[in-house]
């Protein structure tokens, strides 16, 4: 198989399955209006022709604006979109076409709707977070290689660890959401890379906070969703942990 040509395909199926999680994070509150209710402007309620429900294009075709009334479309349309498109063939390059490649494709899908639902909402989706964890603690073992023991052990550091801090800081620090969030990173990176990825999140959430407080004003008391950090974190150790292990412990072997 061509591999440019699987590139284009994946980079064509990420942006329809992100036009659908759009639709997954507004209505996931009713969840039955997901199938029953056709896409319609939030603003007027026209329904929306189908040359307007081109994924990524139609937002910068009509220059952001509803064709009928003029409202404002959310610039969370294209972004979704892009980033699943870009997720889609990250993943195909990692895994081929393979079962580990549909595995993970569904596994991020759903956890990108995570992710921009606690950015905008401060909350994790139940529904979705249960579904997401009873799938990676059923196959997150095989995909991931490491076997049923060191699933349960990355869970059990990874879940063990923010269960700890969640509850100490009564809540403060991060919500009882995460810890469900901790589990499913540990599933899905397993022992001992279960660790690192949770090293990385908080690192990569302190990078962040910090820009936030220097450029926005924020202050420390202003809570920052924690879940998009262990979610990123997650995918990156899943694929380019092993690459930054080898990289450090070679940096002691070969002095
Ligand atoms: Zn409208």
């Amino acid at each position: 198989m061509n591999i440019t040509l699987n590139i284009f395909i994946f980079l064509i199926l990420g942006l329809i399955v992100g036009s659908f999680l759009n639709v997954v994070i507004f209505r996931i509150d009713d969840l039955k209006s997901i199938i029953n209710t056709r896409s319609h402007c939030q603003s007027c309620r026209k329904i929306i022709a189908w040359y307007d429900l081109i994924p990524f294009l139609s937002f910068f075709i009509l220059r952001a604006r509803c064709r009928n009334c003029g409202q404002k479309i959310s610039v969370q349309y294209p972004l979704v979109e892009g980033t699943t498109a870009i997720l889609f063939v990250f993943l195909y390059l990692m895994y081929g076409l393979s079962w580990n490649l549909f595995f993970y494709l569904i596994v991020f899908s759903l956890l990108l709707v995570i992710f921009v639902y606690d950015l905008k909402t401060q909350t994790v989706p139940e529904i979705l977070v249960w579904t997401v964890l009873v799938f990676s603690f059923l196959f997150g073992w095989y995909f991931g290689g490491f076997g049923i023991i060191n699933m349960l052990l990355g869970g059990l550091v990874a879940g063990g660890f923010l269960y700890l801090l969640v509850y100490s800081s009564k809540e403060k620090w991060m919500g009882a959401g995460d810890v469900k969030i901790g589990l499913i990173l540990g599933f899905l990176t397993g022992y001992p890379r279960a660790i690192f990825a949770l090293f990385f999140a908080f690192i990569f959430g302190s990078v962040v906070g910090l820009m936030l407080i220097y450029f926005k004003g924020k202050n420390l008391k202003t809570a920052i969703a924690f879940a998009p950090f262990l979610i990123f974190s997650t995918l990156f150790s899943l694929t380019y942990g092993q690459v930054l292990i080898n990289w450090y412990l070679n940096l002691f072997i070969s002095r």
